[in-house]
């Protein structure tokens, strides 16, 4: 059976996972606060839902904990980023993964039992030091 991911926060983050998992075929259920980010989403996503991530019920009523994977996009609101990610851990999501704007914060999503932690702009950073060592440029 195909996996049903669901992704909450359409920043450009949480909008590219939604697009690309869509492009290969997955569902995928988009949720985010604005609805302009909900509008973007509706030509990317399954279904996309207008929905503050932070209400249990709303979750609860979307049938979250039948999910695959659910990815916890939120950025800069750290505060809901962690209270999402507790709740969909108690409910029963078996994969959740988190974005982490730092090393603390991560920590305290590892404490949460997140199972995949990201930190997108410092292992982009690490990937493109490798990438351009590894096509030598800097010898050019
Ligand atoms: P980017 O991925 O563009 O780097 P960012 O790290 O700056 O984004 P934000 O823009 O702070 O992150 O958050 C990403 C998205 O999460 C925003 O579109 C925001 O509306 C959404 N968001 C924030 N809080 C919630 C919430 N409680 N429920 C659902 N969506 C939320």
């Amino acid at each position: 059976m195909n996996k049903l991911f669901a992704v909450i926060g359409l920043g450009r983050f949480g909008m590219s996972i939604t697009e690309e998992l869509n492009r290969m075929g997955y569902e995928v259920l988009a949720m985010d606060t604005d609805e302009d980010k909900v509008n973007i989403a509706v030509d990317l996503a399954t279904h996309a839902v207008r929905a503050d991530a932070m209400d249990e019920q709303v979750l609860k009523s979307l049938g979250i904990r039948n999910f695959d994977v659910v990815i916890v996009a939120i950025g800069q609101n750290i505060q809901a980023n962690i209270l999402t990610s507790i709740m969909l851990k108690e409910m029963g999501v078996k994969t959740v993964g988190a974005k982490a704007q730092n090393h603390l914060h991560g920590k305290v999503l590892e404490k949460v039992g997140v199972d995949i932690i990201v930190y997108p702009e410092r292992d982009m950073g690490v990937k493109m030091a490798r990438s351009l060592v590894s096509q030598n440029i800097m010898e050019l």
